[in-house]
């Protein structure tokens, strides 16, 4: 079975680690990766979501964080304030650094974001191939107001600096009108049997990538069912910042509203975690079958579960 997946950061790598132990072996897993969260600093690239998707589900990543190194040390941030040279907000630990100049280093010789991510996993064997949605610059930016000053800022900025402490007024992929998905990224779509949705943010991790021309239009004609699960678990997102991105292009902080803000002609089926399961009728007549399940990632076991859950709502729409 070929199954393709869009991913996020913590969201998409958590799901991600439960349906590689849910699969049957032999069966290939797609990942295609938001890369609108990635920024530039120092000169380097980095790609927040493609490195947490990879340390993930390669045995680097720091558990607790969700982001980063394990057993990570700080020798450069803290040389890099000795300089005085910012921004002191956004967490880079020296192992991580190591991958931003590996990167770097790549792209400045002249290889795609698609071919260095594919170098960098060579290393980290994460199980699945993993796929930037695009090969170009593109940069989520938030329109914000801040002390009474109105203000766009990089994603970055406004979770990390501001840890979406603002209303967020606006979300503005910026490039991804004009970028291209990467190679590979609609050939996996067409050719395969299931397509997921994990619990990734629906705006800024999913929505970015859908933002990228082709890809909705691709996932609307795959000939596979298109099953997702509700980041959103009792009207609040699990962790991050979706509600505040979620009211930014006006949906509410509901399973069921980010159900119908994918919409049924994207979405056959969709998870709502057991909690929710007074909004599985809602989300049916909007026209997408709807099951109500556990939802919530404890452990690998668990979101195994979940992943089996989405399958099984494949193969029932399929059918
Ligand atoms: P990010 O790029 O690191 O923000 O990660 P993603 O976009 O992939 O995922 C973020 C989303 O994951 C958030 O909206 C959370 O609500 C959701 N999430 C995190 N943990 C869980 C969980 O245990 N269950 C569910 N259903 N969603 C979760
Ligand atoms: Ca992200």
């Amino acid at each position: 079975m070929r199954i393709v997946a869009l991913a996020g950061g913590i969201g998409g790598a958590r799901f991600l680690r439960g349906l590689k132990e849910a699969v049957a072996p032999g069966d290939e897993i797609t990942v295609v990766g938001n890369t609108g969260d990635d920024i530039h600093l120092y000169g380097l690239k980095v790609c927040p979501d493609l490195d947490t998707l990879m340390y993930t589900l390669g045995g680097g990543i720091h558990e607790e964080q969700g982001w980063g190194r394990a057993d990570e040390t700080w020798s450069i941030k803290a040389e890099m304030k000795e300089y005085g040279v910012g921004p002191e907000w956004f967490g880079l630990g020296d192992r991580d650094f190591a991958t931003h100049l590996v990167r770097s280093q790549m792209l400045t010789a002249g290889y795609s974001l698609s071919q260095v991510t594919e170098a960098l996993c060579v290393r980290w064997q994460p199980g699945v191939r993993l796929v930037p949605m695009s090969d170009d610059r593109v940069e989520t930016h938030v329109r914000i107001t801040e002390d009474g000053t109105p203000k766009v800022v990089h994603f970055q900025e406004y979770w990390v600096r501001l840890h979406a402490a603002v209303d967020a007024e606006a979300i503005v992929p910026v490039g991804a009108d004009t970028a291209k998905p990467a190679p590979g990224v609609l050939e996996a779509i067409a050719a395969a049997d299931v397509i997921l949705l994990p619990p990734s943010n629906p705006v800024v991790s999913i929505g970015t990538i859908l933002a990228v021309p082709g890809i909705r239009e691709a996932l609307v004609a795959a000939s596979a069912p298109v099953v997702g699960l509700s980041p959103i678990v009792g009207g609040a997102p699990v962790r991050g910042m979706a509600d505040k991105v979620l009211a930014a292009v006006g949906v509410e902080s509901s399973a069921a509203a980010v159900a119908a803000h994918y919409g049924p002609e994207l979405l056959d089926g969709w998870l709502v975690d057991a909690s929710d399961a007074g909004s599985v009728a809602a989300v049916e007549e909007a026209g997408i079958r709807c099951r109500a399940v556990p939802l919530l990632m404890t452990d690998v076991a668990a979101t195994a579960e979940m992943a089996r859950a989405a399958l099984a709502l494949a193969e029932e729409v399929r059918a």
